[in-house]
């Protein structure tokens, strides 16, 4: 089946140099990068993407985790697309405690969990579709990813906008 999942690397992802080696495990997939930008992760967004944890006891510390406590307020986002996108990427990815995870997948290999307990486990991935559609459209517009993967309608924009001067 042909599917289409979230792929954010997290701040400690970035902070520790991984986007290269993070995208080329990713490359093993042979799936199709579809959209990417580096994003400024502000708490709207990154509370509306963890909302099904709000109840959690490492809720705030997550929120904190993802906007970037140490470093930039930045994570990378990208859409990878193609046959089973969502368990290839996920089994690549490894679990959740990357002290559990396999060694040789991306959070094994350069994961770990703070003295708070947070789990930083360098990158995210969707778990299943409607999971990943809903977090594809929170991060993504439609015209940032280069294939039609959700119905779009039009509407007249009204508001003020930054363009290059
Ligand atoms: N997390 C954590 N402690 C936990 C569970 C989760 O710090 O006990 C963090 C971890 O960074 C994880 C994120 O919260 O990636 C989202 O949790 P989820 O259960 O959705 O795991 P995932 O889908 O990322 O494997
Ligand atoms: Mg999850």
């Amino acid at each position: 089946m042909i599917q289409q999942t979230l792929v954010l690397i997290k701040p400690d992802g970035l902070k520790k140099s991984l986007t290269g080696n993070i995208l080329t495990r990713l490359s093993e997939t042979k799936l199709d990068i579809i959209a990417a930008k580096i994003v400024k992760v502000s708490k709207e967004l990154a509370e509306e993407h963890y909302r099904q944890l709000k109840d959690k006891p490492f809720f705030n510390e997550l929120i904190k985790y993802i906007m970037g406590y140490y470093h930039k307020q930045k994570v990378m986002a990208m859409v990878y697309w193609g046959e089973d996108a969502i368990k290839k990427v996920r089994d690549l990815t490894g679990a959740t405690n990357p002290e559990e995870a396999d060694a040789v997948s991306i959070r094994g290999a350069y994961g770990r969990i703070t003295t708070k307990g947070v789990y930083e486990n360098v990158v995210h991935a969707s778990t299943n579709e409607a999971e990943a559609e809903r977090e594809i459209k929170l991060w993504f517009k439609p015209d940032e990813i280069i294939v039609g993967l959700y119905p779009v309608k039009i509407i007249k924009d009204t508001q003020e906008k930054r363009v290059w001067a």
